[in-house]
């Protein structure tokens, strides 16, 4: 176990040509406290959970303390936001700080996000505000704990510095742990300024550090877009079936190795509702939550193109075509499980169209639902009211519970051992709004952090029954059902 002294930090991004990035050092939080500080992220380091109470976190992460061998860097990209293509974005408020090796081998990136201006950031003041901060530390936590692809965080760092958003708030900073930021945007930027040599380096940086089963193949590069072009369709696959919308999916925010990345005003569902957009200035819904595995595809697509001097054309579009089957299969793949369906029939499709369908029409919780009809019993002297009562037309219900216990009765189901399957994969912990604000508030009017810490450790184990945490499964209370996000953080 290491203490911050023996982190060595290594940056090899800083030693990619210029182009690459600006040099930038954070410009330092006046009287910094600590906010919260996650030892399970820690732990990916190798950091000891003393660490933590030492507080010597505090003042590095606030940019008052530098760590040995840091070589601080905005990076920079390029991005299509809502399908227009901005030529230069780049770390606007972050700072790879460098890349520590932990005792397995493997590499994270640590960012510094909130930490002052960098070249890149357009007359914009470089910071977050503590409300943003603690969304996306929980968030990229909650997600993790889902078993879902997405960058990690380290720690919150507070400071009564006000800062203009909307209203007057006050900064923090967050540190951000990935294996690699490079985005599809980092690929844009080069392809669009036509400097295809950096856009080769890139590749070759990024295939030799991220994907080393492929350093050697001849067509390496094909074969890392392709790689891409799946991981993400995945990652669609897993957001799509907990819920999940990420609000600003434009490709600035996809993460190369198809993490999660960027939490802004991303939302998971309460009521199930396909055309739910969790951000409240995404006025046509561009990233709605049913458009996200399509606009999931249409990134790849921009991507594909930034990679085109590196590959025939033939070879980018069998890289896009890998896409849709891969969503399809894993999608499918989830929703039998969640269903707690083990083998794959035909009628399957509409059976779960039919439920979607149902849910939609009766606003039922999407979570609560998952959950409950784990407990499903196939006895037909059973009514289920538990699952029952989460709709409003019981009869359309119970049309369709004949049919699912038919389905299960078709392939020998056992109500015990395929429940303990559903559980496994459909969380009763899920970060709702209201439970996230209600974390804010105390923090931002209180200075009473532990409910962060709360939320930090249940949602470590979205899918245990957590007896004396029962409470944070309900459905929002009236003043948490359509909370605004907005881009403002
Ligand atoms: P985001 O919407 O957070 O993904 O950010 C989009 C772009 O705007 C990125 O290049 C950010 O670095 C930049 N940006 C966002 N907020 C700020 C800020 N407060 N100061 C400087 N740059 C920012
Ligand atoms: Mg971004």
């Amino acid at each position: 176990m290491r203490n911050f002294a023996d982190l060595r930090l290594d940056n090899t991004y800083a030693r990619l040509p210029e182009a690459f990035h600006a040099r930038a050092e954070p410009t330092p939080l006046p009287d910094p406290y600590g906010v919260s500080f996650n030892t399970a992220a820690a732990a990916l380091i190798d950091l000891s959970p003393a660490v933590e109470e030492r507080g010597e976190w505090v003042q590095l992460f606030s940019g008052n303390h530098s760590l040995p061998g840091a070589d601080p860097l905005a990076m920079l990209y390029a991005g299509h936001q809502f399908g227009h293509y901005v030529p230069q974005l780049g770390d606007g408020r972050a700072i790879l700080l460098g890349e520590v090796r932990n005792l397995a081998g493997e590499t994270w990136d640590l960012q510094l996000k909130g930490s002052g201006q960098t070249p890149f950031s357009r007359g914009f003041d470089g910071r977050s505000v503590l409300r943003s901060a603690i969304r996306e530390y929980l968030c990229s936590e909650a997600m993790h704990g889902l078993g879902i692809p997405t960058t990690r965080a380290l720690c919150i760092v507070g400071s009564d510095l006000p800062v203009q958003r909307e209203e007057v708030e006050t900064a923090a900073t967050l540190v951000r742990m990935a294996p690699t930021h490079v985005r599809f945007g980092t690929f844009e930027v080069f392809y669009y300024r036509q400097q295809h040599e950096h856009l080769r380096t890139l590749a070759d940086y990024v295939i030799e550090h991220h994907f080393p089963e492929l350093r050697e193949a001849p067509d390496r590069y094909p074969r890392f877009l392709t790689e891409v072009s799946t991981r993400t369709a995945q990652l669609m696959a897993r957001w799509q079936t907990v819920g999940f919308a990420h609000g600003v999916m434009n490709t600035d925010n996809m993460s190369v190795l198809g993490l999660t990345i960027d939490y802004g005003p991303f939302g998971f569902m309460d009521d199930y509702d396909p055309g739910f957009i969790p951000n409240h200035t995404d006025v046509a819904g561009r990233y709605a939550f049913d458009q996200q595995p399509g606009v999931g595809m249409w990134n790849v697509g921009r991507l594909a193109q930034a990679l085109i001097p590196l590959m025939s054309l033939e070879e980018a579009q069998a890289a896009l075509d890998a896409y849709e089957p891969a969503f399809i299969t894993r999608y499918t793949e989830l929703l039998r499980a969640k269903l707690g369906l083990r083998e794959a029939r035909e009628e399957d499709v509409a059976l779960i169209g039919e439920l979607f369908g149902l849910l939609h029409t009766n606003h039922a919780d999407f979570t609560r639902f998952f959950r409950a009809l784990g407990g499903f019993k196939q006895d037909p002297a059973d009514a289920n009211a538990l699952i029952r009562d989460l709709f409003i037309d019981w009869a359309a219900w119970n049309a369709w519970a004949d049919r699912y216990r038919e389905r299960l009765q078709a392939e020998g189901s056992v109500d015990t051992e395929r429940q303990m399957r559903m559980d496994a994969v459909n969380p009763k912990y899920i970060l709702r709004n209201y439970l996230a604000q209600n974390a804010i508030t105390r923090a931002t009017e209180h200075r009473d952090y532990s409910e962060i810490d709360r939320l930090l450790v249940l949602l470590r184990n979205p899918y245990d029954e957590q007896p004396e945490m029962e409470e944070y499964a309900a459905p929002p209370p009236d003043w948490g059902k359509r909370l605004v996000v907005s881009c403002s953080s």
